[in-house]
């Protein structure tokens, strides 16, 4: 059988979190500053990466705010 693959798929991963002040609007669940990471994937090889940072509820998972940093590098120490 020929299996012909045109999935794209988009990833969205936490690398990490940090507890953050904030509630969640949605549950009143607890925020947390989250390293996110997206991968869009072509036939499960990842062609595409980007890190960003967002504010996340740490209960229902819910995005309450996103940082798409357009900076270069992380020059920041
Ligand atoms: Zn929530």
């Amino acid at each position: 059988m020929v299996f012909f693959c045109f999935l794209v798929d988009t990833r969205k991963m936490v690398r990490s979190s940090k507890p953050a002040a904030g509630i969640c609007s949605r549950c009143g669940g607890g925020a947390s500053v989250a390293d996110m990471e997206t991968a869009t994937r072509f036939c499960y090889v990842p062609i595409y990466r980007r890190t960003w940072r967002a504010i996340i509820c740490t209960f229902c998972g819910a995005l309450l705010k996103s940082y798409y940093s357009r900076r270069r590098g992380d020059g920041r120490r």
